[in-house]
């Protein structure tokens, strides 16, 4: 469960401050899959960061499974880091190191040894159907299995909430399909509660259980998927309709 309560951050730029977070409230319960949308600029990426504790908010509170995660420092706040999967926007893997090890760097940075590493990096690309792919590079592995390698090290340490910015952004229709079946399968085998980051209606549709939209920094609508395409007032059923088969 994460519980995200009147965020707010705000960026020095040139021309002045920039206002990424105006108070954003936002409950994503427990082993399910919440998608963020919203146009560009509108601080969805930003949220995902403060959640990931990549970026410290200014004010406001963040608490999985009920602790807040807001101010803490040093060794506290490295054990609440291990508590959340990231998959970051973009290609993310070490291309010097094959799929299985790039899976294996957080357990070889948490000091797993190296017998319970390598059965545990098997479970997690057998999770994502990479088993045969284990040996292969990066540069070796399709876009959507290099973003399956990057859902599997982002579950590597076992962690309760995973965050996705833009998974799929780069890849065609039928591979987005793959990374989806995979982050649906955290949520649906481990129990992971998901955040996912996306300007793809058609990943809302296929995964996520809520949606909220964001704009200029606030949530301006937010709720179950299924209640929103039958609600004629909702702007994500605006954006959703139109796509529905
Ligand atoms: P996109 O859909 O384009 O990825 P987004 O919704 O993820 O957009 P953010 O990246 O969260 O948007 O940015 C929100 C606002 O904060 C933007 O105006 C952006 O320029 C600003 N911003 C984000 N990060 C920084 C930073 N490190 N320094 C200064 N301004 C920033
Ligand atoms: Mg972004």
């Amino acid at each position: 469960m994460i519980t995200v309560e009147n965020l707010t951050k705000t960026f020095p730029s040139q021309g002045g401050p920039v206002t990424a977070l105006a108070g954003v409230t936002l409950d994503v319960r427990a082993g399910t899959v919440c998608g963020v949308v919203g146009p560009s600029g509108a601080g969805k990426s930003t949220l995902a960061r403060c959640v990931a504790l990549l970026e410290r908010p200014d004010s406001g509170s963040i608490r999985v499974d009920g602790t807040d995660l807001v101010g803490l420092d040093g060794s506290r706040l490295r054990a609440a880091r291990r508590q959340i999967g990231v998959v970051p926007q973009g290609d993310s893997l070490l291309r010097q190191r094959t799929a299985a090890g790039n899976v294996a760097l957080p357990l070889e940075s948490a000091g797993m040894p190296a017998p319970q590493r390598r059965s545990r990096v098997a479970e997690l690309l057998d999770l994502v159907g990479l088993t045969d792919k284990a040996g292969n590079y990066p540069d070796q592995l399709s876009g959507g299995q290099r973003q399956r390698v990057a859902v599997a090290r982002a579950l590597a340490a076992n962690p309760s909430v995973l965050l996705a910015d833009e998974p799929t952004s780069a890849l065609d229709p039928e591979t987005t399909g793959s990374v989806l079946t995979v982050l649906d399968r955290a949520r649906a085998e481990l129990g992971v509660t998901v955040l996912v980051v996306t300007h793809d209606m058609a990943v809302v549709r296929r995964i996520c259980d809520d949606v909220a939209v964001l704009e200029h920094g606030r949530v301006v609508e937010h709720g179950r998927v299924l209640d929103l395409v039958s609600d004629a007032n909702s702007r994500t059923a605006a954006t959703l309709l139109p796509e529905v088969d």
